[in-house]
Protein backbone atom coordinates (compact mmCIF):
# COMPACT_ATOMS: atom_id res chain seq x y z
CA UNK A 1 0.00 0.00 0.00
CA UNK A 2 1.60 3.63 -0.87
CA UNK A 3 0.05 6.64 0.37
CA UNK A 4 0.24 9.74 -1.65
CA UNK A 5 0.20 13.60 -0.68
CA UNK A 6 -3.73 15.61 -1.33
CA UNK A 7 -1.54 18.06 -2.89
CA UNK A 8 0.67 16.27 -5.41
CA UNK A 9 3.56 17.17 -5.27
CA UNK A 10 5.41 15.16 -2.51
CA UNK A 11 6.48 11.77 -2.89
CA UNK A 12 4.71 8.77 -2.03
CA UNK A 13 5.12 7.15 1.23
CA UNK A 14 4.74 3.40 2.52
CA UNK A 15 2.30 2.52 5.69
CA UNK A 16 5.58 2.75 7.94
CA UNK A 17 6.59 5.93 6.37
CA UNK A 18 3.00 7.67 6.72
CA UNK A 19 3.20 7.15 10.51
CA UNK A 20 6.31 8.64 11.51
CA UNK A 21 5.73 11.18 9.17
CA UNK A 22 2.47 13.31 9.34
CA UNK A 23 1.91 16.24 6.95
CA UNK A 24 3.19 16.01 3.72
CA UNK A 25 6.25 17.73 2.26
CA UNK A 26 3.75 19.99 -0.19
CA UNK A 27 1.79 21.09 2.90
CA UNK A 28 -1.16 18.30 1.90
CA UNK A 29 -2.07 15.50 3.97
CA UNK A 30 -1.51 11.67 2.89
CA UNK A 31 -4.14 9.60 1.92
CA UNK A 32 -3.68 5.82 0.39
CA UNK A 33 -3.42 5.88 -3.74
CA UNK A 34 -6.05 3.35 -3.99
CA UNK A 35 -8.50 1.75 -1.74
CA UNK A 36 -8.86 -1.43 -0.44
CA UNK A 37 -12.61 -2.76 -0.73
CA UNK A 38 -14.69 -5.20 1.15
CA UNK A 39 -17.15 -7.49 -0.36
CA UNK A 40 -20.41 -7.83 1.08
CA UNK A 41 -19.13 -11.25 2.14
CA UNK A 42 -16.53 -10.09 3.64
CA UNK A 43 -18.58 -7.40 5.67
CA UNK A 44 -21.04 -10.10 6.53
CA UNK A 45 -17.95 -12.38 7.94
CA UNK A 46 -17.63 -9.37 10.36
CA UNK A 47 -20.91 -9.50 12.29
CA UNK A 48 -20.63 -11.10 15.82
CA UNK A 49 -16.69 -10.83 15.57
CA UNK A 50 -14.83 -9.10 18.61
CA UNK A 51 -14.10 -5.34 17.73
CA UNK A 52 -10.24 -6.26 18.21
CA UNK A 53 -11.17 -8.85 15.50
CA UNK A 54 -12.94 -6.02 13.36
CA UNK A 55 -9.90 -3.85 13.60
CA UNK A 56 -7.54 -6.17 12.53
CA UNK A 57 -9.85 -7.41 9.29
CA UNK A 58 -10.25 -3.68 8.74
CA UNK A 59 -7.05 -2.49 9.03
CA UNK A 60 -4.61 -5.03 7.77
CA UNK A 61 -5.13 -3.98 3.88
CA UNK A 62 -3.57 -0.51 5.05
CA UNK A 63 -1.04 -1.98 6.67
CA UNK A 64 -0.20 -3.68 3.73
CA UNK A 65 2.32 -6.31 4.70
CA UNK A 66 4.41 -4.09 6.84
CA UNK A 67 3.41 -5.44 10.74
CA UNK A 68 3.69 -9.32 10.19
CA UNK A 69 -0.22 -10.95 10.92
CA UNK A 70 0.36 -11.58 14.50
CA UNK A 71 2.05 -8.64 15.94
CA UNK A 72 -0.72 -6.53 14.01
CA UNK A 73 -3.33 -8.68 16.10
CA UNK A 74 -1.58 -8.28 19.09
CA UNK A 75 -0.68 -4.16 19.02
CA UNK A 76 -4.79 -4.33 18.41
CA UNK A 77 -5.76 -6.57 21.10
CA UNK A 78 -3.78 -4.86 23.42
CA UNK A 79 -5.08 -1.28 22.08
CA UNK A 80 -8.33 -2.49 23.26
CA UNK A 81 -7.98 -3.84 25.59
CA UNK A 82 -7.64 -0.74 27.67
CA UNK A 83 -11.51 -0.07 27.12
CA UNK A 84 -13.83 -0.47 30.18
CA UNK A 85 -16.03 -2.01 27.78
CA UNK A 86 -16.33 -5.49 26.09
CA UNK A 87 -17.66 -4.02 23.21
CA UNK A 88 -14.95 -1.49 23.16
CA UNK A 89 -17.10 0.97 21.15
CA UNK A 90 -21.04 -0.19 22.05
CA UNK A 91 -24.07 0.84 20.70
CA UNK A 92 -27.22 1.95 22.66
CA UNK A 93 -30.16 2.46 21.46
CA UNK A 94 -32.06 5.71 22.06
CA UNK A 95 -35.77 5.24 19.74
CA UNK A 96 -37.01 3.45 17.40
CA UNK A 97 -34.25 3.79 15.07
CA UNK A 98 -32.07 6.01 16.60
CA UNK A 99 -28.63 4.62 18.51
CA UNK A 100 -25.62 5.87 20.21
CA UNK A 101 -22.17 4.69 19.48
CA UNK A 102 -20.40 5.30 22.47
CA UNK A 103 -16.68 6.23 22.08
CA UNK A 104 -15.98 7.02 25.43
CA UNK A 105 -15.03 4.02 27.07
CA UNK A 106 -11.37 4.50 26.83
CA UNK A 107 -8.43 5.75 29.15
CA UNK A 108 -9.73 9.56 28.95
CA UNK A 109 -13.09 9.08 28.07
CA UNK A 110 -13.37 10.73 25.05
CA UNK A 111 -13.23 8.94 21.45
CA UNK A 112 -9.59 10.44 20.44
CA UNK A 113 -8.54 7.20 22.94
CA UNK A 114 -9.62 4.71 19.98
CA UNK A 115 -7.04 6.26 17.56
CA UNK A 116 -4.49 7.30 19.96
CA UNK A 117 -4.15 3.65 21.71
CA UNK A 118 -3.22 2.13 18.46
CA UNK A 119 -1.19 4.71 16.75
CA UNK A 120 1.51 4.83 19.92
CA UNK A 121 1.48 0.86 20.07
CA UNK A 122 2.29 1.19 16.30
CA UNK A 123 4.76 3.91 16.23
CA UNK A 124 6.53 2.27 19.49
CA UNK A 125 6.80 -1.00 16.98
CA UNK A 126 8.02 0.34 13.86
CA UNK A 127 10.81 2.34 16.02
CA UNK A 128 11.78 -0.59 18.00
CA UNK A 129 12.02 -2.56 14.51
CA UNK A 130 14.78 -0.01 13.29
CA UNK A 131 16.61 0.70 16.46
CA UNK A 132 15.29 4.63 16.62
CA UNK A 133 13.96 6.94 19.58
CA UNK A 134 11.64 9.52 18.47
CA UNK A 135 9.96 12.49 20.35
CA UNK A 136 6.29 13.43 20.20
CA UNK A 137 5.47 17.27 20.34
CA UNK A 138 1.61 18.30 20.49
CA UNK A 139 0.01 21.53 22.08
CA UNK A 140 -3.50 21.03 23.66
CA UNK A 141 -6.79 22.72 24.86
CA UNK A 142 -7.61 19.51 26.21
CA UNK A 143 -8.45 16.52 24.74
CA UNK A 144 -6.03 15.24 22.23
CA UNK A 145 -2.77 16.05 24.77
CA UNK A 146 -4.89 13.33 27.21
CA UNK A 147 -5.26 10.67 25.08
CA UNK A 148 -1.89 11.12 23.44
CA UNK A 149 -0.24 10.64 26.60
CA UNK A 150 -2.36 7.38 27.72
CA UNK A 151 -1.41 6.42 24.41
CA UNK A 152 1.90 6.60 24.66
CA UNK A 153 3.02 5.90 28.14
CA UNK A 154 3.84 2.55 27.72
CA UNK A 155 6.01 2.77 24.57
CA UNK A 156 10.17 2.74 25.63
CA UNK A 157 10.98 4.28 22.19
CA UNK A 158 8.82 7.17 21.92
CA UNK A 159 9.24 10.48 24.57
CA UNK A 160 6.28 12.65 24.51
CA UNK A 161 6.49 16.00 25.36
CA UNK A 162 2.87 18.22 25.68
CA UNK A 163 2.12 22.16 26.37
CA UNK A 164 -0.66 23.19 27.49
CA UNK A 165 -1.65 26.68 27.98
CA UNK A 166 -0.83 27.13 31.78
CA UNK A 167 -4.07 27.62 33.98
CA UNK A 168 -6.15 27.88 30.82
CA UNK A 169 -6.99 24.91 31.03
CA UNK A 170 -9.59 22.76 33.49
CA UNK A 171 -8.57 20.73 36.58
CA UNK A 172 -9.85 17.60 35.35
CA UNK A 173 -8.47 17.62 31.63
CA UNK A 174 -4.82 19.00 33.05
CA UNK A 175 -5.36 16.26 35.71
CA UNK A 176 -5.38 13.40 33.08
CA UNK A 177 -1.78 14.80 31.80
CA UNK A 178 -0.11 16.00 34.84
CA UNK A 179 -0.40 12.68 37.02
CA UNK A 180 0.35 10.48 34.45
CA UNK A 181 3.97 10.13 35.93
CA UNK A 182 5.95 7.65 33.25
CA UNK A 183 9.62 8.57 32.67
CA UNK A 184 9.02 9.08 28.99
CA UNK A 185 5.33 11.72 29.87
CA UNK A 186 6.52 15.48 29.93
CA UNK A 187 3.93 17.95 30.34
CA UNK A 188 4.64 21.76 29.94
CA UNK A 189 2.60 24.24 30.89
CA UNK A 190 3.54 27.53 28.72
CA UNK A 191 2.97 31.13 30.26
CA UNK A 192 0.95 32.05 27.15
CA UNK A 193 -2.24 30.53 25.05
CA UNK A 194 -2.97 27.73 22.83
CA UNK A 195 -1.59 29.56 19.81
CA UNK A 196 1.34 30.22 21.75
CA UNK A 197 1.86 26.66 22.43
CA UNK A 198 0.74 25.56 19.09
CA UNK A 199 3.13 27.85 17.15
CA UNK A 200 5.92 26.48 19.35
CA UNK A 201 5.25 23.17 18.30
CA UNK A 202 4.88 24.20 14.51
CA UNK A 203 8.27 25.89 14.83
CA UNK A 204 9.82 22.95 16.23
CA UNK A 205 8.50 20.55 13.08
CA UNK A 206 10.13 23.45 10.59
CA UNK A 207 13.25 22.87 12.04
CA UNK A 208 13.71 19.78 13.81
CA UNK A 209 17.85 20.65 14.52
CA UNK A 210 17.31 21.40 18.03
CA UNK A 211 16.80 17.40 18.24
CA UNK A 212 20.18 16.37 16.94
CA UNK A 213 18.85 14.08 14.39
CA UNK A 214 16.01 12.50 16.98
CA UNK A 215 12.84 12.16 14.79
CA UNK A 216 9.60 14.23 15.47
CA UNK A 217 6.61 12.74 15.28
CA UNK A 218 2.95 14.01 15.00
CA UNK A 219 0.02 12.41 16.57
CA UNK A 220 -2.18 15.04 15.54
CA UNK A 221 -5.81 13.97 13.33
CA UNK A 222 -3.73 14.88 10.28
CA UNK A 223 -1.66 11.39 11.02
CA UNK A 224 -3.08 8.85 8.57
CA UNK A 225 -3.03 5.89 11.38
CA UNK A 226 -5.85 7.79 13.02
CA UNK A 227 -8.00 8.16 10.46
CA UNK A 228 -7.21 4.27 9.60
CA UNK A 229 -8.40 2.93 13.63
CA UNK A 230 -11.31 4.98 13.31
CA UNK A 231 -12.44 3.25 10.09
CA UNK A 232 -13.16 0.27 12.83
CA UNK A 233 -16.25 1.34 14.79
CA UNK A 234 -18.35 2.22 11.60
CA UNK A 235 -17.91 -0.99 10.14
CA UNK A 236 -18.34 -2.50 13.67
CA UNK A 237 -21.61 -0.56 14.22
CA UNK A 238 -22.57 -0.73 10.82
CA UNK A 239 -22.20 -4.46 10.35
CA UNK A 240 -24.00 -4.85 14.02
CA UNK A 241 -27.28 -3.06 12.99
CA UNK A 242 -27.59 -5.74 9.67
CA UNK A 243 -25.44 -4.28 7.24
CA UNK A 244 -24.28 -5.24 4.33
CA UNK A 245 -27.72 -6.25 4.10
CA UNK A 246 -29.29 -2.87 5.39
CA UNK A 247 -27.61 0.64 4.93
CA UNK A 248 -26.84 2.62 7.79
CA UNK A 249 -26.47 6.38 8.66
CA UNK A 250 -24.66 8.16 10.91
CA UNK A 251 -24.17 11.72 12.43
CA UNK A 252 -20.78 13.04 13.99
CA UNK A 253 -19.82 15.70 15.98
CA UNK A 254 -17.47 17.41 14.17
CA UNK A 255 -14.39 19.73 14.07
CA UNK A 256 -11.27 19.02 12.21
CA UNK A 257 -13.64 16.20 9.97
CA UNK A 258 -10.97 13.30 11.17
CA UNK A 259 -13.91 11.73 12.52
CA UNK A 260 -16.32 11.78 10.11
CA UNK A 261 -13.89 11.20 7.20
CA UNK A 262 -12.67 7.63 8.63
CA UNK A 263 -16.49 6.89 7.98
CA UNK A 264 -16.29 7.86 4.35
CA UNK A 265 -13.77 6.00 4.17
CA UNK A 266 -15.31 2.91 5.34
CA UNK A 267 -18.27 4.06 2.75
CA UNK A 268 -16.24 4.03 -0.14
CA UNK A 269 -14.82 0.54 0.95
CA UNK A 270 -18.08 -0.95 0.68
CA UNK A 271 -19.89 -0.01 3.90
CA UNK A 272 -23.21 0.76 2.88
CA UNK A 273 -24.30 4.13 3.87
CA UNK A 274 -27.45 5.96 3.14
CA UNK A 275 -26.07 9.61 4.86
CA UNK A 276 -23.45 11.25 7.01
CA UNK A 277 -24.46 14.14 8.80
CA UNK A 278 -21.71 16.77 9.92
CA UNK A 279 -22.70 18.46 13.22
CA UNK A 280 -20.96 21.81 14.84
CA UNK A 281 -20.95 24.00 17.37
CA UNK A 282 -21.15 28.11 16.67
CA UNK A 283 -17.82 26.96 15.01
CA UNK A 284 -19.48 26.31 11.81
CA UNK A 285 -17.22 26.64 8.54
CA UNK A 286 -17.74 22.83 7.97
CA UNK A 287 -21.76 23.77 7.76
CA UNK A 288 -21.55 27.11 5.96
CA UNK A 289 -19.45 25.29 3.48
CA UNK A 290 -21.85 21.91 3.16
CA UNK A 291 -25.16 24.35 3.12
CA UNK A 292 -24.04 27.68 1.73
CA UNK A 293 -20.96 26.68 0.11
CA UNK A 294 -18.65 29.22 2.31
CA UNK A 295 -15.79 28.26 2.69
CA UNK A 296 -14.49 30.94 4.60
CA UNK A 297 -12.88 31.80 7.95
CA UNK A 298 -14.34 32.95 10.88
CA UNK A 299 -13.20 34.25 14.47
CA UNK A 300 -12.96 31.17 17.07
CA UNK A 301 -15.90 31.28 19.51
CA UNK A 302 -15.75 29.45 22.64
CA UNK A 303 -18.69 26.85 23.15
CA UNK A 304 -20.06 24.33 25.97
CA UNK A 305 -18.56 21.78 23.49
CA UNK A 306 -14.15 23.51 23.70
CA UNK A 307 -13.16 19.95 21.70
CA UNK A 308 -15.06 21.28 18.93
CA UNK A 309 -13.57 24.78 18.79
CA UNK A 310 -11.79 25.18 15.59
CA UNK A 311 -11.34 27.55 12.93
CA UNK A 312 -10.36 26.00 10.57
CA UNK A 313 -11.12 22.06 9.90
CA UNK A 314 -8.04 20.16 8.39
CA UNK A 315 -9.13 17.05 7.73
CA UNK A 316 -11.37 18.53 4.98
CA UNK A 317 -8.86 19.13 2.54
CA UNK A 318 -8.78 14.75 2.20
CA UNK A 319 -12.43 15.14 1.48
CA UNK A 320 -11.73 17.37 -0.68
CA UNK A 321 -9.11 15.62 -2.72
CA UNK A 322 -12.08 13.25 -3.19
CA UNK A 323 -14.21 15.67 -4.26
CA UNK A 324 -12.08 16.99 -6.91
CA UNK A 325 -11.33 13.71 -8.20
CA UNK A 326 -7.52 13.53 -6.93
CA UNK A 327 -6.90 16.77 -9.00
CA UNK A 328 -3.99 17.75 -6.08
CA UNK A 329 -3.51 20.85 -8.04
CA UNK A 330 -6.82 22.23 -7.45
CA UNK A 331 -6.75 21.32 -4.03
CA UNK A 332 -3.71 23.33 -3.36
CA UNK A 333 -5.65 26.55 -5.26
CA UNK A 334 -8.57 26.08 -3.80
CA UNK A 335 -6.59 25.49 -0.06
CA UNK A 336 -3.98 28.46 -0.81
CA UNK A 337 -7.04 30.88 -2.20
CA UNK A 338 -8.61 29.89 1.61
CA UNK A 339 -5.61 30.69 3.62
CA UNK A 340 -6.19 34.33 2.17
CA UNK A 341 -9.96 34.94 1.58
CA UNK A 342 -13.30 33.43 1.64
CA UNK A 343 -12.98 30.84 -0.67
CA UNK A 344 -15.86 28.56 -2.28
CA UNK A 345 -15.93 24.88 -3.86
CA UNK A 346 -16.25 24.36 -7.57
CA UNK A 347 -20.08 23.19 -8.34
CA UNK A 348 -18.85 19.92 -9.35
CA UNK A 349 -17.58 18.66 -6.23
CA UNK A 350 -19.89 20.40 -3.90
CA UNK A 351 -22.98 18.37 -5.57
CA UNK A 352 -20.72 15.16 -5.08
CA UNK A 353 -20.38 16.01 -1.14
CA UNK A 354 -23.95 17.27 -0.72
CA UNK A 355 -25.05 13.76 -2.30
CA UNK A 356 -23.68 12.13 1.21
CA UNK A 357 -23.45 14.71 3.25
CA UNK A 358 -25.58 16.90 5.32
CA UNK A 359 -24.50 19.04 8.09
CA UNK A 360 -26.16 20.88 10.79
CA UNK A 361 -24.99 24.06 13.54
CA UNK A 362 -25.99 23.47 17.37
CA UNK A 363 -25.51 26.60 19.41
CA UNK A 364 -24.71 26.80 23.17
CA UNK A 365 -28.15 27.47 24.32
CA UNK A 366 -29.68 25.04 21.98
CA UNK A 367 -26.85 22.13 23.59
CA UNK A 368 -27.84 22.85 26.97
CA UNK A 369 -31.81 22.68 26.00
CA UNK A 370 -30.72 19.39 24.06
CA UNK A 371 -29.06 17.88 27.22
CA UNK A 372 -32.40 17.87 29.38
CA UNK A 373 -34.63 17.09 26.29
CA UNK A 374 -32.87 13.81 25.84
CA UNK A 375 -32.58 12.81 29.52
CA UNK A 376 -36.53 13.20 29.60
CA UNK A 377 -37.18 10.91 26.33
CA UNK A 378 -34.36 8.64 26.89
CA UNK A 379 -33.01 8.48 29.82
CA UNK A 380 -29.27 8.84 28.71
CA UNK A 381 -27.39 12.12 30.10
CA UNK A 382 -25.25 13.25 26.75
CA UNK A 383 -21.98 15.68 27.01
CA UNK A 384 -21.90 18.72 25.34
CA UNK A 385 -20.55 17.15 22.06
CA UNK A 386 -22.46 14.36 21.90
CA UNK A 387 -25.75 16.68 22.13
CA UNK A 388 -24.74 18.41 18.99
CA UNK A 389 -25.15 15.17 16.96
CA UNK A 390 -28.28 14.47 19.32
CA UNK A 391 -30.00 17.72 17.61
CA UNK A 392 -28.32 17.64 14.12
CA UNK A 393 -30.14 13.75 13.68
CA UNK A 394 -32.95 14.33 14.46
CA UNK A 395 -33.02 18.23 11.92
CA UNK A 396 -31.15 16.63 9.28
CA UNK A 397 -32.33 13.40 8.90
CA UNK A 398 -33.15 12.28 5.41
CA UNK A 399 -35.70 9.15 6.33
CA UNK A 400 -36.81 7.31 9.40
CA UNK A 401 -36.18 3.98 7.97
CA UNK A 402 -32.60 4.00 7.69
CA UNK A 403 -30.83 3.43 11.14
CA UNK A 404 -29.26 6.45 12.52
CA UNK A 405 -26.38 6.40 14.38
CA UNK A 406 -25.43 9.19 16.19
CA UNK A 407 -21.68 8.98 17.89
CA UNK A 408 -20.97 10.06 21.53
CA UNK A 409 -17.63 11.37 21.87
CA UNK A 410 -16.97 11.95 24.85
CA UNK A 411 -18.35 10.90 28.48
CA UNK A 412 -20.42 13.46 30.15
CA UNK A 413 -18.45 13.48 33.30
CA UNK A 414 -15.17 15.10 31.39
CA UNK A 415 -17.95 17.88 30.77
CA UNK A 416 -19.92 18.50 34.16
CA UNK A 417 -19.70 21.82 33.94
CA UNK A 418 -21.86 22.17 30.80
CA UNK A 419 -24.29 19.05 32.67
CA UNK A 420 -24.61 20.87 35.67
CA UNK A 421 -25.46 24.19 33.45
CA UNK A 422 -28.31 22.47 31.74
CA UNK A 423 -29.72 21.63 35.62
CA UNK A 424 -28.09 18.37 36.38
CA UNK A 425 -26.35 18.18 40.06
CA UNK A 426 -23.26 16.75 38.29
CA UNK A 427 -21.87 13.28 37.04
CA UNK A 428 -19.77 10.48 38.88
CA UNK A 429 -16.38 9.81 37.21
CA UNK A 430 -16.06 6.60 35.72
CA UNK A 431 -13.69 3.65 38.50
CA UNK A 432 -10.80 4.08 36.81
CA UNK A 433 -10.82 8.14 37.42
CA UNK A 434 -11.87 7.81 41.38
CA UNK A 435 -8.69 10.05 42.68
CA UNK A 436 -7.77 11.83 40.01
CA UNK A 437 -8.40 14.96 42.02
CA UNK A 438 -5.84 13.37 44.70
CA UNK A 439 -3.35 12.25 42.70
CA UNK A 440 0.37 13.71 42.49
CA UNK A 441 1.23 15.46 39.31
CA UNK A 442 3.83 16.56 37.73
CA UNK A 443 4.75 19.29 35.26
CA UNK A 444 7.02 22.00 34.11
CA UNK A 445 6.21 25.64 33.55
CA UNK A 446 7.91 27.38 31.18
CA UNK A 447 7.82 30.88 29.17
CA UNK A 448 6.53 31.31 26.00
CA UNK A 449 9.36 31.16 24.57
CA UNK A 450 10.81 28.69 21.84
CA UNK A 451 14.72 28.16 23.39
CA UNK A 452 13.05 27.63 26.36
CA UNK A 453 10.82 25.40 24.83
CA UNK A 454 13.24 23.40 22.73
CA UNK A 455 15.96 23.25 25.58
CA UNK A 456 13.77 21.69 28.17
CA UNK A 457 12.81 19.23 25.37
CA UNK A 458 16.50 18.39 24.16
CA UNK A 459 17.36 18.07 27.49
CA UNK A 460 15.04 15.70 29.31
CA UNK A 461 14.58 13.31 25.92
CA UNK A 462 16.01 10.18 26.62
C1 LIG B 1 -11.84 15.83 18.90
C2 LIG B 1 -13.28 15.78 19.31
C3 LIG B 1 -14.32 16.01 18.39
C4 LIG B 1 -14.07 16.41 16.95
O1 LIG B 1 -13.52 15.37 16.17
P1 LIG B 1 -12.83 15.68 14.75
O2 LIG B 1 -12.22 14.40 14.34
O3 LIG B 1 -11.83 16.76 15.00
O4 LIG B 1 -13.90 16.11 13.82
C5 LIG B 1 -15.63 15.89 18.83
N1 LIG B 1 -15.91 15.58 20.12
C6 LIG B 1 -14.94 15.35 21.03
C7 LIG B 1 -15.32 15.04 22.43
C8 LIG B 1 -13.59 15.43 20.66
O5 LIG B 1 -12.64 15.20 21.58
Amino acid sequence: MRYISTRGEAPALSFEEVVLTGMASDGGLYVPETLPSFTRDALADMAGLSYADIAFRVIKPFVGGEIDDTTLHQLVAEAYATFSHDAVVPLRQLDANHFLLEQFHGPTLAFKDVALQLLGRILDHFLKKRGERAVIMGATSGDTGSAAIEGCRHCDNLDIFILHPHRRVSEVQRRQMTTVLADNVFNVAIEGNFDDAQAMVKASFADQTFLNGTRLVAVNSINWARIMAQMVYYVAAGVALGAPRREVSFCVPSANFGNVFAGYMAYKMGLPVKQFIVATNANDILHRTLADNDFSKRELAATLAPSMDIVVSSNFERLLFDAYDRDGRAVAALLERFQHEPAALADAPLAKLRQKFSSHSVDDATILEVIREAHRRTGELLDPHTATGYRAAERARADAATPMITLATAHPAKFADAVIEAGFPGVELPPHMEGLLEREERFAVLPAELAAVQRFVAENRR
